[in-house]
């Protein structure tokens, strides 16, 4: 497996490989790498001829006052994995490869960017875009894998990618849980034991929803109180909510498709979950 941080040369490994008609699949990460992320590199190499997996923590993506200078990095690990997991090649530029002296172009996110994390993170969306365009840009791939755990995110590369007509599959993939429902994250490994207890509430919330849909509640409101209650014993709740699922805008009844999704802070740990509710 191929260590590349150099964008050009990673273009060049790309179009060699196009050129003979085989296809590439492409896993952007910030690295931290865990079973979900590798779950990805598995459904890339199950599913195309070669798989680069990408390891930047993306600066442009984090607010003043978040984990950036935190964020945990297991670079050696992380390449050691996606060996393993079958990858052909690890992209890890430098943040001055990214955004050298004088960057100043963004991409605008959509509108689907704008609710939700959109109004917990400003300017995240707007980091996320830039930078999954750019990569897109680097390694010219013909399909993307993204996890469903992020799952606006999911939905914001897949509207920049209709929108701006590249030629891309998404591919979306699911959420990979610990045994007692938690969905794995790289900042999992923030919470001491107490809060690591605590952070099954997100989890549970979200079954919660579902359960009392499937008892016949379609009140959005009072499914959320539920959730509330679940969530009684997490630091902050950002969010805990029952939206529509193709424009994650706010509906008071469910009588159509609907997602739902929380935020919450356990501890110092920002945590995010979300699913589908089943009809
Ligand atoms: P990150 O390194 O947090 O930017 O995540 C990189 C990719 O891994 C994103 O597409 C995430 O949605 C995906 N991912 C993170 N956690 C999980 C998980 N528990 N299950 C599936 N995919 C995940």
């Amino acid at each position: 497996m191929q260590i590349i941080q150099v964008g050009d040369e990673v273009r060049r490994y790309v179009w060699s490989i196009r050129a003979t008609g085989k296809t590439v699949g492409i896993v952007p990460t910030m690295g931290a790498l865990h079973d979900g992320h590798l779950s990805l590199v598995r459904n890339s190499v199950q599913r195309c001829d070669h798989t680069i997996v990408t390891i930047f923590v993306n600066p442009t993506q984090f607010g003043p006052g978040e984990d950036l200078k935190k964020y945990p990095r297991t670079f050696d690990a992380d390449c050691a994995a996606v060996k393993d997991a079958g990858a052909s090649l690890v992209f890890a530029p430098t943040a001055i490869e990214m955004y050298p002296p004088g960057f100043s172009t963004f991409v605008e996110p959509p509108d689907i960017a704008l609710p939700l994390e959109g109004e917990f993170r400003p300017g995240h969306f707007r980091g996320v875009t830039t930078v999954v365009m750019k990569l897109f840009q680097l390694s010219p791939a013909t399909h993307a894998f993204f996890g469903s755990k992020d799952f606006q995110q999911l939905k914001v590369i897949q509207a920049i990618v209709n929108d701006l007509n590249v030629g891309i599959e998404i591919v979306p993939c699911d959420i990979i849980r610990e045994p007692d429902g938690l969905a794995l994250s790289s900042r999992n490994r923030y919470l001491s034991p107490k809060d690591r207890l605590i952070a099954r509430s997100l989890s549970n919330a979200l079954s919660i929803a579902q359960s009392q849909f499937d008892q016949g509640e379609r009140d959005v409101k009072t499914i959320e109180t539920q959730m509330r209650k679940a969530l009684a014993d997490v630091t902050k709740i950002d969010y805990a909510a029952i939206v529509d699922a193709d424009t994650l805008l706010p509906i008071q009844k469910i009588d159509h498709l609907a997602h739902v999704l929380i935020a919450a802070h356990v501890g110092t740990t920002r945590l995010i979950d979300n699913r589908p509710l089943k009809t």
